[in-house]
């Protein structure tokens, strides 16, 4: 199976930016990007992070400013201040180099066994097994397990131990998961392209379409927000989540949740006196965009607002910041309040065409 496999690689594996190097940096970089994210999207992004911050001592460096603009748009915001966490930690604990040992490699923070195994097998060939959702789906097909592999972790980490190839574990691993991503995949699998066809139990049951067993998720709860996007002069209010709170560190215009009997307008000037301690008046709505995170979905409702009164500071959030509007871009965003960007940009031109027309019109 481990030759029949390694042939089917050699024809047939992915050509993937972090499959060139053996540092450990990079290949830790791509596998914690990888984590919640497809491959095509993750390669830009690795491209972009390896051009400004190439070295551990580079990252372990940066402002998290600089940490969370790069990760912009890859979502699950806590993998980047944990990378660049356990960057200055091993600044401060391993000279900056990559450690080489699983124990120290798990005790960083955002590494898990799996992303574990996938460093240290593919910079230092180690045999060390992983069990990315690729993999689950091959081992669990590949044996018919008859249960969700979420509920037999153990079993399947088993597996994924007893199938590495001991010589060749760098290869192996990353066969396995394209193996997963091109071939064994979740829908239709290509079992007739399978290297593994004739050891597979669930192809020789004919239950390759049914496995693996899923758990139904149950449904996400819903949240209607409201945000204020507070206009003082040619500048625009924006605040700096807790770091306490999810998306930490990110920036967003100030708002919350739409309490019951409260309206949407209501909302936002109760929510900006709350958070940020001044006074505002809506001026009108400007957009309603729909957003899904993982475990909650949300309609936000955007209104442009007019500062009145009192000096803006940060009650309820870590920083607050009156910006241009050309100086958005410099912040990191979460995606919702990214979507309405353009909304914002549009409203404004608007904004500056009236004014010019009106201009023209004065004798
Ligand atoms: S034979 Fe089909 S189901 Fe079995 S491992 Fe190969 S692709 Fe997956």
């Amino acid at each position: 199976m481990r030759e029949s496999l390694g042939r089917w690689y050699r024809a047939h594996g992915r050509d993937l930016p972090w499959r060139h190097t053996q540092d450990p940096y990079a290949i830790w970089v791509s596998e914690v990007m990888l984590q919640q994210t497809q491959v095509a999207t993750v390669i830009p992004y690795f491209q972009r992070w390896m051009q400004a911050l190439p070295r551990i001592p580079d990252l372990a460096a940066a402002p998290q400013q600089r940490v969370l603009k790069l990760w912009e748009g890859l979502g699950y915001y806590r993998r980047a201040l944990n990378l660049h966490k356990a960057a200055q930690i091993l600044m401060q604990e391993q000279q900056g180099t990559f450690p080489t040992d699983l124990e120290t490699v798990l005790a960083l923070p955002g590494i898990g066994r799996t992303t574990a195994g996938g460093i240290l097998s593919a910079a230092f060939n180690q045999p060390v097994p992983i069990l990315d959702g690729n993999v689950k789906r091959v081992l669990a097909r590949l044996v018919a397990l008859q249960h969700p592999p979420a509920q037999c972790l153990p079993l399947l980490w088993q597996l994924s131990e007893q199938v590495l190839d001991p010589v060749q574990p760098r290869r192996f691993n990353q066969a396995l998961m394209d193996l997963g991503a091109t071939v064994c995949r979740p829908k239709q699998p290509r079992c007739g392209e399978c290297p593994w066809q004739a050891e597979c139990s669930a192809y020789n049951r004919g239950q390759h379409h049914q496995l693996p067993m899923s758990v139904p998720r149950p449904s996400r709860p819903h949240k209607q927000i409201a945000v204020a996007i507070v206009l003082r002069g040619k500048e625009i209010l924006i605040d700096q989540r807790l770091e306490t709170s999810m998306l930490s560190g990110l920036w967003e215009f100030p708002g919350g949740k739409i309490e019951p009997g409260e309206t949407a307008a209501e909302c936002v000037v109760r929510e900006v006196k709350e958070e940020i301690g001044i006074d505002i008046e809506v001026v009108t709505e400007l957009a309603t965009i729909e957003h899904a995170y993982t475990h909650f979905t949300i309609t936000l409702i955007a209104f442009i607002c007019r500062y009145l009164s009192g000096e803006a500071r940060p009650l309820q959030c870590t920083e607050v910041r009156w910006v241009r509007p050309a100086e958005l871009s410099k912040f990191p965003f979460p995606g919702a309040n990214q979507k309405l960007f353009p909304y914002l940009h549009a409203w404004l031109a608007e904004q500056r065409g009236a004014l010019d027309s009106e201009s023209s019109r004065d004798p």
